[in-house]
């Protein structure tokens, strides 16, 4: 397989703008595969599956269609061809989405989804993977691992803005809500894989995080 460059942290640590800057400045492809889980969880939701039930989500799992485009520039996920870019971004899917991904069942479906899709950009171009269990579990064996991090507060400010001025504090408590299950869940969990350099994104602008991760995958 050619390059893979896996990207796991927390909501909001700038780990999404981060791994598109990256790839778009070393000519890779970009895989984000939280964008896969909100595109199961939009579609459960939508097919009124009752996402706390785990037994119900696992007996749905299979049915929708999700792809991913891996244009660093212009991502795209459309759900049984329907373009969901926007729609996964809202507040029901972000309530929804770390319960329907703490279910074994999902994981493994996106797991196939996503090997598949790595198989065929890496071979060619190299491609950035980014989520909460790239460097442990998707490609354990990816030359650069990086886990992204970032005061609370930094990331609240950050999400609210991207959000078009959404409440700091209301958008804090999401995150650390989604963080606090993505962690504890037993299929999984976000930690920092084996060989994974932590950068704590905190002190730093964007453009100042992309340079040190092109010089470490450059190295
Ligand atoms: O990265 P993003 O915040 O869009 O991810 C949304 C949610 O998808 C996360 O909170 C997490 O529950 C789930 N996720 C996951 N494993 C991944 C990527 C995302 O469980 N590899």
């Amino acid at each position: 397989p050619g390059l893979v460059v896996a990207v796991d942290g927390t909501s909001g640590s700038g780990k999404s703008s981060t791994s598109r800057g990256v790839a778009d400045r070393l000519g890779m492809r970009y895989l984000d595969t939280g964008a896969m889980f909100r595109a199961m969880t939009w579609w459960l939701l939508r097919a009124g599956v009752d996402v706390h039930d785990p037994t119900a989500v696992a007996a749905r799992c299979a049915e929708p269609a999700i792809v991913s485009g891996t244009d660093p520039l212009a991502p795209t996920i459309t759900v049984d061809g329907v373009d969901v870019a926007t729609a996964i971004r809202s507040d029901e899917v972000n309530a929804a989405v770390s319960p329907v991904s703490a279910v074994p069942e999902v994981r493994s479906r996106l797991l196939e989804l996503q090997r598949a899709v790595i198989a065929a950009e890496s071979a060619e171009s190299g491609i950035v993977v980014e989520g909460r269990d790239i460097g442990s579990v998707v490609v354990p064996d990816a030359p650069v691992k990086l886990y992204i991090s970032a005061d609370a507060a930094a990331r609240a400010v950050r999400r609210a803005a991207e959000q078009g001025g959404a409440d700091v504090a209301a958008t804090q408590e999401s995150l650390l809500a989604r963080d606090k299950i993505d962690s504890g869940r037993a299929t999984a969990p976000l930690t920092m894989a084996d060989g994974a350099v932590h950068i704590d994104t905190t002190p730093y602008t964007l453009d100042e995080v992309i340079g040190l991760v092109v010089a470490l995958v450059e190295d």
